[in-house]
């Protein structure tokens, strides 16, 4: 069964050919610079990729050119678009109603529209890039796969906020959790590895955006991020949680507008706001290491706060069975890891340094110490696979 999994960004437009069940991927690619000329990459595994330049005034010439490439005598992987018998999409928000993987039909449509206020970034380009696929492939069924959705049966006291009730009935202020999608394939993974489903997991999604959730039992309790994807830990420009008074004071103090605020939370604060290298982890790790001080105070200030959020999800569960890392620095960075398992041993978290200094990168490893009473995984992420299956299962 071949399952389509796209992406829609504001000028781009990523996918992903799977052949499942078996979750091979057949080909991949990205259409980038949609609405100002157009580039595509197509790549099949084991073979050149292909990159080109085109014309793509919208989403719906970029999905038109990628089922072409999906189709090319020399660069496809199957013989007809007939062949594809669902298409996945990747959303952000699926609101208070889109609780769960749905097929996406008119109404459906309607309601993600009535909700792009929450999520005015991600909301419109998803939409079109829907629309586009909707409009080129219509005889298939179309699933919207939501990051907020694994976050959905949390109970009310952890999603809502404690401000004025009215708020959140009149404006659906309240947390909503991101990151859902791949924080569900890494907890799933962590519980086919112990084999059983009755347990409590920690899972950092540690990356450019970054977030933590707890799990019991496979249904999410808590999640570091809320209303946004702003809360939590700091991330590569984003701040994470403050003390809600600080964007006013900066507002007031530095005569900015509610949206110059906003950016500045958004794109110059986290890593690179305190070192003032990069966003990037990896350019920090090598300012700390050559010396850099505000490089070092942005890895220590990630540290500390991706600690806490694990210290309160261990209260919160009343312990904790396994603690997952995942994404480009928690698949990537063994010193982080190390630095933020150090000192847990009393929450029964410890890491055997040397696998966690030599596991190979990409794969699934067991990180914990032998008599650790709590597993520390790192499982790499697959939201595409994630969607995919959701896809399939709804499609057939
Ligand atoms: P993601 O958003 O999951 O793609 O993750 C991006 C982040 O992962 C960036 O901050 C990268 O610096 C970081 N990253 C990727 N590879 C490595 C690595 N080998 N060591 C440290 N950080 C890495």
């Amino acid at each position: 069964m071949k399952i389509l999994v796209v992406n829609a960004g504001s000028s781009s437009l990523k996918y992903q050919l799977f052949d499942m069940p078996q979750g091979t991927v057949l080909a991949k690619g990205n259409c980038e610079r949609i609405g100002i000329d157009g580039i595509i990459t197509h790549k099949r595994p084991g073979q050149s990729d292909f990159k080109a330049e085109s014309s793509f005034p919208d989403h719906q010439t970029a999905i038109l050119y990628v089922l072409k490439m999906l189709t090319d005598k020399t660069y496809g992987v199957i013989d007809s678009v007939d062949e594809i018998l669902g298409v996945g999409h990747r959303f952000a928000h699926g609101g208070e109603k889109l609780r769960q993987s749905t097929v996406l039909g008119d109404e459906e449509l309607e309601y993600l529209e009535s909700i792009v206020g929450l999520n005015p970034l991600h909301g419109p380009p998803a939409i079109s890039g829907l629309r586009a696929c909707k409009e080129v492939l219509p005889n298939v069924k179309h699933v919207g796969v939501f990051d907020t959705s694994y976050y959905s049966e949390m109970e009310d006291y952890a999603y809502i906020y404690p401000i004025p009730y009215e708020l959140y009935e009149k404006y659906k202020i309240r947390r909503y959790g991101f990151h859902g999608t791949s924080h569900r394939y890494v907890a799933n993974k962590a519980m086919e590895l112990m084999g059983k489903k009755d347990v409590k997991i920690i899972t950092c999604h540690l990356g450019n955006g970054s977030s933590i959730t707890a799990t019991v039992n496979g249904k999410a309790v808590d999640t570091s991020m809320g209303f946004t994807p702003q809360d939590g830990v700091p991330m590569g420009t984003r701040s994470g949680a403050l003390d809600p008074t600080v964007p006013t004071f900066i507002m007031k103090t530095e005569k900015l507008t509610a949206e110059e605020t906003e950016k500045l939370l958004n794109n110059k604060s986290g890593l690179l706001g305190v070192s003032g290298v990069s966003s990037d982890c990896r350019d920090i790790v090598d300012a700390a290491n050559e010396g850099n001080q505000r490089a070092q105070l942005a890895i220590k200030i990630l540290v500390h706060n991706v600690k806490k959020i694990i210290g309160s999800y261990v209260a919160e569960m009343n312990g904790v069975d396994a603690v997952v890392f995942t994404a480009g620095i928690g698949e990537n960075d063994r010193e982080l890891r190390e630095a933020i398992c150090k000192d847990m041993s009393y929450l029964g978290i410890e890491i055997d340094e040397k696998i966690n200094a030599t596991c190979p990168r990409g794969e699934i490893a067991d990180i914990s110490a032998s008599d650790a009473k709590v597993k520390t995984f790192v499982i790499p992420t697959n939201e595409e696979y994630m969607i995919a299956y959701d896809t399939q299962n709804l499609a057939k």
